[in-house]
This record gives structure tokens, C-alpha cells and sequence, in this order.
């Protein structure tokens, strides 16, 4: 097949409910679409069937639907990532497998791209998704925004597309951390967003617990930002500041009134305060040297077991 005009890029991970539903879906939008296509679906090491119904799904269209089968469980991300590297088109798509971004929106994304943009990113018009989630995801947003002065009005929609050439500097960025819509809005000169439609879930449930999610934001902040160490190295300065004039006001307290003992559990509180901050800080410090860690140590980033595609250019 020669190279198509649209890559559509999908991480997987144990979808297998879903995967007969969004196929249908792409292909009813694309086939109508008349621009040549791709779609890339990346196994991101399920364990349910989805491993078979991708299988399948090359089968029927072998020269559209290509299957990447990692060797284990590497994250949504690094299998979009893995996506990105094969992919051939002149526009990018992503979107999730589970159906909460409708297939249906693809051609309205890539007018945009073709309007001039070279990234569009979009908002959820009427999210979909548990309060906590919402919630979570607006003081994520509104955090992220101030630490890394990236502007993303909603950073979890993973239904983007991109121009080919900001793909290529993604791709070339060799970072274990990635958080790819931020990283890609990164190296757009004429971003925009769109209001997309978003549904629930259709079949399986979420890969992200609390713990997940958490992980993934920390990734944002770091991998965007020195902003956190740098709070926390002015904090520092600010409480050495303060715990000085606290001497010096206890010394002069002292030549004039004589020693004191009380306060004691006072004490105790403002110590037990300030230790908790130092491990906080120990902490952020930690972030930070674990992902060069991971980045010094030059370990494959995901290992693909095998790729079915039909491509002859
Ligand atoms: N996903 C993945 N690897 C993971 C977790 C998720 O490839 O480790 C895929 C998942 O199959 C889906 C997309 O990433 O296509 C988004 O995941 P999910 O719907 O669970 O996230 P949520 O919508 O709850 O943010
Ligand atoms: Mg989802």
C-alpha cells in the first residue's frame, strides 16, 4: 500500500469488547472520508482476546489496519509512541479504543489541520466520566497550566491530530516520561483546539486508577517544568530567613527575660510541619533523579513481539 493520507494511531489494552465496535465505527467514517488511510492499533500487552480480534481485524482489511503487539504492559503512551514511529500519513490521529472519542469527529479534526493548524487538540464538550474524575482533572489542568505554561484546555482528551513533521520531532525525542499531547504541543507554531463529543466508556472499565493517574501528572510536571524544585528551593530560602530572625529574637528574649521551657508541643508541631515539607521536598528531588535514572540506564522504552502489516514502499 502505498502511503496513505491519514494515520490514525490507537493504544490498546485489554479492549477486547470494544474493538469490533470501534473498527466498524472508523471504517464506516473513513471509507465515506475519501482520503487514504491507515489505521495503527497498538497492543499494549493485552490479556484478555483483544490479541486475536486485532488479529482478526488485519485480516479484513490488510491493507488499511496494521497490528502492533508489544511484549508487555508499557502504557498508553509509549504504545501511541510506538504508533507514531511506524506511522506514514500526512496527518496523525490519535483517540482511544474504548469509544469515549467518537470516531465520528476524525474529519472534523483534520479540516482543522488542513484549515492550517499544526495541531489540534480538543475539548470535551459534555465529559463522560465520574465527578471525582472531572474534578481531579480540573485541578490537574489548572496546576499543570500555571507550573509548565502549557496551554491545554483539556489535557486528558486524548482525540488529537497532528501535522506529520511534529509527529517526527515527538518521535525524536528520547524521553522515558513522555506525556505526548504536551510534548507535541511543545513543538506546534499554530495550535488549536476543537469541542469534540465524548461518551462513556462502552464496554470494559478504566486502566487508570488514582495511583496511575497520579504518576502520569507527576510525568507532566517534570518532564515540562522546573518550577516544582524551584518552589521548593525558595520555600527554603524563605523559612531559613524566618527561623533567623527567630534566633535572634530568642537570644535577645533570653539576655532579657531569662531562659524559657514552655511551648514545648508548639515546638513539636512547627518540627513535625517543617519535616514533613523536607520530605516532600526529598520527594520532588526524587522525581526528577528517578527519570534521569531511567533515561541514563538507555533501556528500550517498549519491545514490540510482532507487527502485522501489509506495507510495500
Ligand atoms: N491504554 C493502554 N495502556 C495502558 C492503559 C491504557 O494502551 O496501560 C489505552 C486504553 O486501552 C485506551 C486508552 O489507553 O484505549 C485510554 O485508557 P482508558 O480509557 O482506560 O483511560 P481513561 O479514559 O479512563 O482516561
Ligand atoms: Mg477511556
Amino acid at each position: 500500500m502505498a502511503k496513505p493520507y491519514l494515520s490514525i494511531v490507537i493504544p490498546v489494552y485489554n479492549e477486547a469488547d470494544n474493538l469490533e465496535n470501534l473498527y466498524t465505527r472508523l471504517i464506516n467514517v473513513l471509507d465515506n472520508y475519501e482520503k487514504s488511510y491507515e489505521i495503527i492499533l497498538v497492543n499494549d500487552g493485552s490479556r484478555d482476546n483483544s490479541e486475536a480480534i486485532l488479529n482478526e481485524l488485519h485480516k479484513r482489511r490488510p491493507d488499511q489496519i496494521r497490528v502492533i503487539h508489544f511484549n508487555g504492559n508499557f502504557g498508553q503512551h509509549m504504545a501511541i509512541t510506538a504508533g507514531f514511529e511506524r506511522a506514514r500519513g500526512e496527518i496523525i490521529v490519535t483517540l482511544d479504543a474504548d469509544l469515549q472519542n467518537p470516531p465520528e469527529e476524525i474529519p472534523n479534526l483534520v479540516k482543522a489541520i488542513e484549515a492550517g493548524h499544526d495541531y489540534v487538540g480538543s475539548i470535551r464538550k459534555k465529559r463522560q466520566d465520574s465527578w471525582f474524575r472531572r474534578y481531579a482533572s480540573r485541578l490537574n489542568n489548572s496546576i499543570r497550566s500555571r507550573i509548565t505554561g502549557i496551554v491545554m484546555t483539556d489535557q486528558g482528551c486524548m482525540l488529537r491530530a497532528y501535522k506529520r513533521h511534529i509527529i517526527e520531532a515527538v518521535v525524536s525525542s528520547k524521553e522515558s516520561s513522555i506525556y505526548i499531547p504536551a510534548l507535541a504541543y511543545s513543538y506546534a507554531s499554530n495550535p488549536t483546539e476543537i469541542e469534540v463529543e465524548h461518551s462513556s466508556r462502552a464496554a470494559g472499565e478504566s486502566k487508570y486508577n488514582l495511583y496511575k493517574l497520579l504518576r502520569l501528572n507527576f510525568d507532566l510536571m517534570t518532564g515540562f517544568s522546573l518550577v516544582p524544585l524551584q518552589m521548593f528551593t525558595l520555600f527554603g530560602i524563605i523559612v531559613s530567613m524566618l527561623s533567623t530572625l527567630f534566633v535572634v529574637y530568642l537570644f535577645i528574649r533570653r539576655l532579657l527575660i531569662g531562659p524559657e521551657a514552655e511551648g514545648m508541643f508548639t515546638l513539636f508541631a512547627i518540627v513535625y510541619f517543617l519535616f514533613g515539607v523536607t520530605l516532600m521536598g526529598l520527594g520532588i528531588v526524587g522525581e526528577y533523579i528517578g527519570r534521569i535514572y531511567k533515561d541514563v540506564r538507555q533501556r528500550p522504552f517498549f519491545i514490540v513481539r510482532d507487527t502485522l502489516e501489509k506495507i510495500n514502499d
